[in-house]
């Protein structure tokens, strides 16, 4: 099973993610290049990068697993203030290249939102700006999230991905990245999740899946909300969730998980704690355990002291 969570990237760039993605007893991961909700972005530091590569190679990370999700505030839908659409266009320019460099093959990106205008043109700049991206890109995939359908969101029905993925010159340049809550938000039944596959197959191709986001949903089902829950504690619940990362179709695609961390409710309120450790080992080992917000709270009140 290749599986991982999110990571931050932050100051050490790609080595302080491998040895996050590590502490947590993964073997793939994901990562931003700065914060997601902003644009800042500091030039890669190669030193730091190869080292990476190295202790990634030690311990039998393949980086073609390793995924970079694209800021969120990116949006290509919307075109009404020209100057910022071009800005998105040239920012995920220089964002692939950043991956180039660090020999990373997939980036994830949440398709956009059409706020005022209509959905077929929004769709159509998104497209647009990819074709401009992928003009210029050799070798980074970028991956379109199917996503919840939160307000004029867009990507959030097979049909809008469809229609993206028709459009795109360059087709070995463009996948997509399943986001189990997402899906379930969207209205797609993860309970039936081969019949799910099924229709993705026949309208877009499975060959095009190279990332799958394992979320539980803290919404009901089509709520078109797009809250994370932590794994077996919302909508889906842990069989549910287990059976889609067992998948025989999708075994070797990375699955990464974006849960939300842990609130320490006892001592001080402002300290929480990544679940990812104990996420991935109730996965591995087939089983939930309802235990595990207590588990995870001690563990890392115990290593802080
Ligand atoms: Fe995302
Ligand atoms: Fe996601
Ligand atoms: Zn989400």
């Amino acid at each position: 099973m290749i599986i991982g969570s999110h990571v931050s990237f932050g100051k050490n760039g790609l080595l302080g993610s491998v040895n996050e993605a590590l502490e947590y007893g993964a073997n793939t991961f994901m990562f931003y290049t700065g914060a997601p909700q902003n644009t800042l972005r500091k030039p890669i530091d190669m030193k730091n990068t190869q080292k990476a590569w190295e202790v990634m190679q030690e311990n039998n990370m393949d980086i073609k697993n390793i995924i970079c999700h694209a800021p969120y505030i990116v949006n290509l839908a919307n075109n009404l203030d020209e100057k910022k659409y071009d800005f998105s266009i040239h920012f995920l320019i220089e964002e692939i290249k950043r991956c180039e460099m660090m020999n990373i093959s997939y980036m994830v990106l949440h398709p956009g939102s059409s706020v005022g205008i209509k959905k077929e043109e929004a769709l159509d700049n998104i497209v647009y700006a990819l074709n401009e991206i992928l003009k210029q890109d050799k070798t980074v995939t970028i991956l379109l999230e199917t996503m919840a359908g939160k307000g004029t969101e867009l990507g959030s029905t097979i049909e809008e991905i469809k229609y993206i993925i028709k459009h795109i010159e360059k087709k070995e340049l463009i996948g997509v990245c399943l986001d189990t809550c997402h899906l379930n938000d969207a209205g797609y039944d993860m309970t039936n999740f081969d019949k799910y596959l099924c229709l993705f197959d026949r309208e877009i191709g499975l060959s095009y899946i190279h990332c799958i986001h394992i979320n539980d949903s803290k919404n009901d089902f089509s709520s078109h909300k797009d809250r994370h829950a932590n794994i077996g504690y919302g909508t889906l619940g842990f069989d549910t969730i287990l059976k889609i990362v067992t998948n025989p179709q999708l075994a070797t695609i990375p699955k990464i998980l974006e849960t939300p961390y842990i609130g320490n409710t006892d001592t001080d309120k402002e300290r929480i704690y990544p679940p990812y450790k104990f996420e991935i080992a109730m996965l591995k080992n087939k089983e939930f355990n309802p235990d595990m917000m207590r588990h995870i709270r001690s563990y890392y009140q115990k290593s802080a002291k």
